[in-house]
């Protein structure tokens, strides 16, 4: 696709910081914000360290409270780090103000100017700057086509949409051109179907802006999974992993993440013998076999670690067929595409385990069932040593 927004931005580029190809696009160098003072104080984010490459997309996932949005603030210059520093390109911006760091910010609330047209909106980032009138015209007009917002330029935000409005607030943060976009929960105040759209519209964006490194904050799983090429799992003000989608999903390195990213059943353990990533494993009077990702060494016989077994994963059968265990079906929830239910399974003891079976299956509370589980029945996860 042509993009007419990278090459504005080339052109402005040119002859600013020579070694941008070899330094991260975005950097945060052990990022600490602590809101308020003495005893009211609070810790928003606490040695914050990410790096993104230039084209990069990376995905900041965790529940509310957990300092997504105060690590985008302070790369964006809204808030103040107490210590640590964020860079640009190789460039430290921590002191520099939010207007000059030349960052693309889109937020929940879109934040239009409510007596502003769109196209007024989209240019207003573009006045500040020294560009002549014909160029304003051109960039708004080629970030309204980016967003398929060209026909509503004349509108005032009332007369849109909420998807629409948040549509103009991404062109007014491209406009600009900037090397870096900043997304903060974009689709949460869009109800689900409109989030779906948008998610796919982003994603095209995404892909016709492949110099531009996004950062997305959200606390919403899927979004970041369809969107973002790394996703860093914040909790508690600490980025706690960080990997590829497939890599968090697929090997969780926590029981957090495992949890967060996708639901999980996670089932305590003993590890007895590990033979390459093959792992025999005691959990009540039972021995299951589970995967033991690298590096093996983590798992050593005798340790306890919990087994990540994905809902979907967990078939429901009639009573004894072969290869199943038994089990009583203690809740049952319809979903649409699939049933969610709640089962404990004979020999595991206090555990229930959910499974989410496709269609609309009619197990009452009480039923006894066979429940098979895969071979190997999950991933090992570590799990937090308790003091002692
Ligand atoms: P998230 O975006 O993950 O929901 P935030 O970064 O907004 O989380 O907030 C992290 C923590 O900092 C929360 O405990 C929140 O209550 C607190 N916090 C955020 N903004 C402020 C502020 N301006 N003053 C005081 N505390 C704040
Ligand atoms: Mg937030």
């Amino acid at each position: 696709m042509s993009n007419p927004l990278t090459s504005a931005r080339n052109r402005t580029s040119t002859g600013t910081t020579t070694t941008a190809g070899e330094q991260p696009s975005i950097a945060f160098d052990r990022v600490t914000v602590t809101y308020g003072r003495g005893k009211k104080s609070t810790d928003a984010l606490v040695d914050f360290t990410l790096r993104a490459e230039r084209g990069e997309t990376i995905a900041l996932l965790g529940p509310s409270g957990s300092g997504k949005s105060t690590a985008l603030k302070a790369l964006a210059g809204f808030v103040r780090p107490s210590s640590g520093r964020v860079r640009l390109s190789g460039n430290d911006v921590t002191d520099l103000p939010p207007a000059k760091r030349g960052i693309g910010v889109v937020v929940q609330s879109y934040a239009l100017f409510p007596h502003m047209r769109v196209r007024d909106n989209v240019a207003f980032g573009l006045k500040a700057r020294r560009l002549g009138k014909d160029a304003i015209t051109q960039r708004v007009s080629d970030a309204l086509a980016m967003v398929s917002m060209s026909d509503y330029a004349h509108r005032l935000p009332r007369e849109l949409s909420g998807g629409q409005q948040q549509r103009v607030a991404i062109a007014r943060a491209l406009a600009i051109a900037p090397d870096v976009l900043l997304l903060d929960e974009p689709l949460a105040a869009l109800d689900a179907a409109l989030r779906q759209s948008m998610v796919m519209e982003l994603q095209r964006l995404r892909d016709a802006l492949p110099d531009t490194t996004m950062l997305y904050v959200t606390h919403d799983q899927s979004e970041a999974l369809a969107l973002a090429s790394r996703v860093g799992v914040m909790r508690d003000a600490r980025l706690v992993d960080i990997g590829t989608a497939s890599e968090l999903w697929s090997r969780p390195p926590s029981t957090f993440t495992a949890n967060f990213l996708g639901g999980a059943n996670l089932i305590d353990c003993v590890v007895g013998r590990v033979s390459g990533t093959t792992a025999l494993v005691a959990v009540g009077e039972r021995m299951l076999t589970a995967t033991a990702p690298a590096p093996i060494r983590r798992w050593a016989p005798g340790a306890k670690a919990a087994i990540c077994l994905r809902p979907h994963e967990i078939e429901v059968t009639a009573l004894w067929a072969a290869g199943t265990l038994a089990g009583r079906v203690t809740a049952s929830v319809w979903r649409g595409p699939s049933t969610r239910l709640t089962l404990a399974v004979d020999g595991l003891p206090d555990q229930l385990l959910e499974a989410d079976v496709p269609g609309h299956v009619d197990h009452p509370a009480g039923e006894r069932v066979g429940i098979r589980l895969p071979d190997p029945v999950g991933v090992l996860v570590e799990t937090p040593r308790t003091p002692r």
